[in-house]
C-alpha cells in the first residue's frame, strides 16, 4: 500500500465519516480506525484447546494426542500454525472486505485485535515473518497482497519481529476455496519459490503468515520451500483458521 492510498484514504474519512466495520456504528478516535471496542468484542477468537500442530480450535476438552486428524494426515512442513480467530461471522466479513472489495486496510485492524491475543503474539515474537506471496498477474489485479499488508503490520507491532517478501509464487494457481482437502494439496505443491534476493539461513526462526488457514496446504507448501533452501525452524500463523 503507498502512502498516496493511505492519503486518499485519510481524505474519505473526511468525507465519510468511519464506522465499525462490524457494528457499523460510528467509530471514536482510537489506535483501531474501522473496529469499534464493541465490534472487538463481537469476533471470535480461539482458546485453548487447540490442534498444537494448525490451530484448529476443538469443542471440548482434548486428552492425550494434541494433533487434530487432519494434521496426522497432512504432515505439515511448518512446526506448529496459530491463528487468533476463527473465519466465521464478522471476521470471515472483515477478511472478505480486506481480500476481495479493495479495502487492504482494514487487515491493520484485524491485526492489531489478534495480537491482543498473548498466545498468538508470543509465537510470532522475534521471528522473521515471510507472507504467502500472490502470482504477478493476481497481484496486478488486486493492487495489493493482502498476506503481505498483514505481514509488515505485525513486523511494526510484535518486538523483535522482522520480514522480507522472501517467497516467490512461481505460476498461478486455481483458487482454493472451492477445492476439496486433497486437490488444494496438489493444487499449491511446488508453486512456490525462494526469491533470491533474500537467502535463507538455518539460524533464523521463520514464520510464514496468510490470511486464512483452512486445511494449511499453502502453508505447508510454503514452509516445505523454505525447508528446502535450508531453513531448519519454520512455523505458521494466520489471522483466522476457517
Ligand atoms: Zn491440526
Amino acid at each position: 500500500m503507498s502512502l498516496l492510498d493511505d492519503l486518499d484514504r485519510g481524505l474519505l474519512d473526511l468525507i465519510f465519516p468511519r464506522d465499525c466495520a462490524v457494528t457499523q456504528e460510528p467509530m471514536d478516535e482510537g489506535e483501531r480506525l474501522h473496529l469499534s471496542d464493541a465490534g472487538l468484542a463481537l469476533l471470535p477468537r480461539i482458546f485453548d484447546p487447540r490442534c498444537f500442530t494448525c490451530g484448529h480450535p476443538f469443542d471440548g476438552w482434548l486428552e492425550g494426542d494434541r494433533t487434530c486428524p487432519h494434521c496426522l494426515d497432512l504432515n505439515p512442513a511448518f512446526h506448529r500454525a496459530l491463528c487468533a480467530f476463527r473465519a466465521q461471522g464478522p471476521v470471515r466479513h472483515i477478511i472478505h472486505r480486506f481480500k476481495y472489495e479493495k479495502s487492504p486496510y482494514l487487515a491493520d485492524d484485524l491485526v492489531a485485535a489478534a495480537i491482543q491475543d498473548t498466545a498468538f503474539r508470543r509465537h510470532l515474537a522475534g521471528s522473521h515473518l515471510i507472507p504467502v506471496p500472490l502470482y504477478r498477474t493476481r497481484l496486478q489485479d488486486r493492487g495489493y497482497n493482502q498476506a503481505e499488508r498483514i505481514t509488515r503490520t505485525l513486523a511494526q507491532k510484535i518486538p523483535g519481529c522482522s520480514w522480507s517478501p522472501a517467497l516467490l509464487k512461481k505460476h498461478p494457481t486455481a483458487s482454493q476455496t472451492r477445492l476439496g482437502r486433497e486437490e488444494r494439496r496438489r493444487n499449491v505443491a511446488e508453486a512456490f519459490s525462494v526469491n533470491p534476493n533474500y537467502p535463507i539461513r538455518p539460524d533464523i526462526r521463520y514464520v510464514v503468515i496468510d490470511d486464512v488457514l483452512t486445511t494449511g496446504s499453502t502453508l505447508h507448501a510454503c514452509a516445505k520451500t523454505l525447508r528446502q533452501a535450508g531453513a531448519s525452524m519454520v512455523d505458521a500463523a494466520a489471522l483466522a483458521h476457517g
